[in-house]
């Protein structure tokens, strides 16, 4: 097993997460077997699923199958709005483990809010719950805007230690990231390259070049000069390695410059405010 390649960040519990990490959505379950043999041989050591990815079983195969140590890996996953409310959510986490055939996962997340069901500060309670029996090191969010964070802070007594929102060049997320920073929660970016759409973008194109890396590298290396946690997805080992290789350049005010000229709103996925 190599060494990992990224540096980790310490999150508002005193614990540390891997900057860079691997995402499995859309990956089947049989193949996530061995994308995460293949991404923890190549130094990967932050692997973030969902209950709802349905690969669960799949990565808890590829780690056991990997030979790493439990403690040098850095497992997330999450909890679907289809079971929000304390018990249930106390269910699908055990659920998860049983899945991981872990003992116990590093990071737990509420994976949208879900405002119209109105239940999600009665999931918080439980990840708080999850945490202190030790089965979660650390708990979060996803897909949280402010007014959801308020509420948790008003009638909650933990931060989530991060939140992990859709956050790349065409939707920086200036305003989320700027609370998550004053409160101390650290911001994950999920499609971070725009689930592959940005890689046509000729202005990056022209950065990469200048740089002689990839347009994916160029974003990726911007995620992480934000402070952003970030899990890009691939199933391809050698995009699995590239993504990794972004700790070796810098990217100037020009680049910076021509990032932002992206801007434009457009998400990939949904509103949070406004799914389910
Ligand atoms: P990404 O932005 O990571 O993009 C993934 C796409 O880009 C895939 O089609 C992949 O193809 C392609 N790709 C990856 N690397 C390269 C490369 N170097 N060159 C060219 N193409 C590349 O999208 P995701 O939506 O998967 O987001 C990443 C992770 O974020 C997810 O896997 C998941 O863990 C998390 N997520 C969380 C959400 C939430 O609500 N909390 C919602 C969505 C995602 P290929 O695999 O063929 O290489």
């Amino acid at each position: 097993m190599t060494t990992p390649l990224s540096p980790s960040l310490t999150m508002n519990d005193g614990l540390e997460i891997p900057q860079l990490g691997l995402g499995v959505y859309k990956v089947p379950d049989l193949e996530a077997t061995r994308v995460v043999v293949d991404a923890i041989e190549l130094g990967y050591r932050h692997i973030d699923t969902a209950a709802f990815y349905d690969n669960e079983r799949g990565v808890g195969r590829g780690i056991a199958e990997s030979g790493a140590q439990r403690a040098d890996l850095f497992v997330a996953t999450k909890v679907w709005h289809d079971r929000h409310g304390y018990d249930a959510t106390l269910a699908s986490f055990e659920e998860s483990l049983g899945r991981l055939g872990l003992e116990y996962v590093d990071l737990y997340l509420i994976h949208w809010p879900a405002p119209a069901q109105d239940k999600y500060v009665d999931t918080w309670r439980a990840l708080e719950q999850i945490r202190s029996d030790g089965r979660a090191r650390s708990i979060g969010v996803s897909n949280f805007k402010g007014h959801h964070l308020d509420r948790l802070a008003a009638e909650t007594s933990t931060a989530p230690a991060v939140n992990q929102i859709e956050l790349h060049p065409r939707l920086p997320q200036l305003e989320t990231r700027q609370y998550d920073r004053e409160h101390g929660i650290l911001t994950e970016a999920w499609s971070p390259l725009a689930r592959g759409t940005l890689l046509d973008e000729p202005t990056l194109a022209a950065v990469a070049a200048k740089h002689g890396k990839t347009v994916a590298q160029v974003v990726l290396r911007w995620q992480l000069d934000l402070g952003n946690v970030v899990i890009p997805k691939s199933v391809r080992r050698e995009r699995l390695a590239s993504n990794l290789e972004v700790f070796d350049f810098a990217l100037d005010a020009d680049d910076l410059a021509v990032i932002a000229a992206l801007e434009s709103g457009e998400r990939t996925g949904k509103d949070p405010d406004f799914f389910f």
